[in-house]
């Protein structure tokens, strides 16, 4: 992602280095979760300001586990309600998707310069939002898949997802199915072996129940 660098930024964060108190610590970045308001804020700004974006730009979703999706045009509101992804062609609008366990993904077009961030859970995944928002995206800025780079957060692994007795669902190699489908190349796909159960850094809903959120943010610069 290196050469891309010029005309994109992206993060994807831990739990790390942030001001919310147990069991938010630290970092969390959503308002949703029971933490103070004024440490998530805080924590917000601190993120914008380690990688200079605009906290005022700043765009993310009430996100509620839908197949919605909405391009953003201007950043004139800040959260997007009831939707679970966002695609934008517009420079300096930074988009964020928070998430514990869920998968959240990034979609990039070096070519057309399109990126969409996206709430992917179970119900997301059998929704089929990543297949849905790349449709999307070709109806809306002409994006061709095969040009589209996929880069995804941690999220549960197959070893901690269990969802009946002895089942369980593997929400990563699911998900690399469905870019697959939608003719992302394989090569651009780049879906994170970490778990968030079972790795510490990061929150996870499943482990914790009570816990806060991390993010992907993604913006064209
Ligand atoms: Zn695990």
């Amino acid at each position: 992602m290196k050469k891309f660098e010029d005309i994109l930024f992206f993060t994807i964060t831990n739990r790390f280095g942030g001001v919310s108190k147990e069991p938010y610590d630290s970092l969390n970045l959503a308002l949703h979760v029971g933490d103070d308001p004024k440490s998530v804020i805080q924590n917000r700004i601190l993120l914008a300001q380690k990688y200079n974006f605009s906290i005022q730009n700043l765009i993310y979703m009430d996100q509620v586990h839908s197949d919605k999706i909405v391009n953003i045009q201007t950043p004139a509101i800040n959260k997007i309600s009831k939707c679970d992804a966002i695609v934008t062609n517009r420079r300096k609008i930074p988009l964020m998707v928070m998430v514990a366990d869920c998968i959240g993904v990034l979609l990039f077009d070096p070519i057309k310069r399109v990126i969409a961030t996206i709430h992917a859970g179970r119900e997301g995944i059998l929704k089929n939002i990543v297949q849905k928002t790349i449709i999307n995206m070709q109806k809306s800025y002409c994006v061709d898949p095969k040009d589209l780079i996929a880069i995804t957060t941690p999220s549960i692994g197959v070893c901690c997802y269990e969802v009946a007795n002895n089942i369980n669902l593997d929400l990563k190699s699911t998900l690399k199915e469905q870019l697959l489908i939608s003719k992302v190349k394989d090569e651009n796909i780049n879906i994170s072996s970490i778990c968030t159960s079972c790795d510490k850094n990061y929150f996870s809903y499943r482990r914790d129940k009570i816990t806060g959120r991390f993010a992907l943010v993604a913006m064209l610069r």
